[in-house]
């Protein structure tokens, strides 16, 4: 599979300046999509399969005036016990290792119960500084405040505590100043304004594009092309809509197949293939859309990441 290698440059990144790879762990419902939703936008990203990320999946990407943060999430780390086997236990603090800082995040509107004790446990073995998120504070009753955050810090000591709302906000601009100055210093690691790795959706594109040449063999040669749309991450499934182009309305049918068969098993192919990666269940949509002569349209392939590089 080939990528367009073209890489933005990147800008001379300030002195004092720290860059670094934070990893965030939570069980389901904590809030971590939220967060990341209140700290970079809606666009976050999903796995990215590029070399240094096989353990780690990138979410996202945050820049601010003194430091860059990619956030990554770790697999595994928030399966039941039960499920938690020793090889599982062993990747998940090899993935902790490999990161600067490690971000907890709880739901802070309950206190520090069983399912947390274990996650600490695993965090207590880990090289990189913890710093402990209680989500869910715009929930909290500001009497109860004192105790539940006493529940945290009995829990956890020694690692910093920071109420916040990933809801409305409050909190997250002291939380990220706090991880960033556990960070190296060090330099932009993508561009400034980067959200997410683009590789990765260059490759769900390719994944689409694998299926479409599969399934119609010499019919549709190479005047397909794919463009991801959106990315979304819903809770605990990704939706990816894309769209996929062909030159001609002919080409089109053939794609869509009868009674949309052939569109079908495509979506469900690349789908499949999208899960593997992402490690999560995936809800694709697929649309066809004819541009008359699209591979002679620059500003067309461009958009599509076809750099010629
Ligand atoms: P994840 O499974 O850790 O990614 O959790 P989600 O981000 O999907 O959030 C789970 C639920 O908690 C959703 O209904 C969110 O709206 C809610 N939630 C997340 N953060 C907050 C928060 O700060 N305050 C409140 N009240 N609800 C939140
Ligand atoms: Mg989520």
């Amino acid at each position: 599979m080939e990528f367009p290698t073209a890489i933005p440059a990147l800008p001379t990144s300030p002195a004092g300046f720290r860059s670094g790879f934070v990893a965030l762990i939570g069980r389901p419902n904590v809030g971590k999509s939220t967060l990341l939703n209140q700290l970079v936008g809606e666009k976050v990203a999903i796995t990215s399969p590029v070399a240094q990320t096989t353990r780690n999946r990138l979410r996202a990407i945050l820049t601010t005036e003194a430091a860059q943060l990619v956030l990554l999430d770790t697999p595994g780390i928030h399966k039941p016990h039960h499920l938690l086997g020793e090889r599982l236990v062993q990747s998940a603090r090899r993935a902790i290792g490999e990161v600067d800082v490690v971000l907890l995040l709880v739901d802070g509107s309950e206190p520090a119960g069983r399912g947390d004790g274990f996650i600490v446990e695993l965090l207590q073995h880990c090289r990189a500084p913890v710093h402990l998120a209680l989500n869910k504070n715009d929930l909290v009753d500001p009497a109860r405040a004192e105790e539940l955050g006493q529940s945290y810090s009995e829990l956890v000591p020694g690692w910093p505590l920071h109420p916040v709302s990933a809801l409305n906000g409050r909190g997250t601009s002291e939380l990220v100043a706090a991880l960033a100055a556990d960070l190296p210093e060090g330099p932009h690691l993508y561009p400034p304004d980067a959200v997410s790795d683009q590789p990765e959706q260059l490759l769900l594109a390719e994944l689409i594009r694998e299926q479409v040449l599969h399934n119609t063999r010499e019919e549709i040669p190479h005047s397909v092309a794919v463009q991801i749309e959106r990315i979304v991450d819903d809770g605990p499934r990704t939706a990816v809509l894309a769209t996929v182009l062909v030159e001609r309305s002919s080409q089109k049918g053939i794609l869509i197949g009868k009674g949309g068969r052939m569109l079908k098993e495509i979506g469900s192919g690349a789908r499949q293939q999208m899960q593997k990666l992402i490690d999560g269940p995936v809800y694709l949509e697929l649309f066809v859309k004819v541009v008359p002569n699209w591979r002679r349209n620059a500003a067309r392939l461009s958009e599509l990441g076809y750099t010629g590089q």
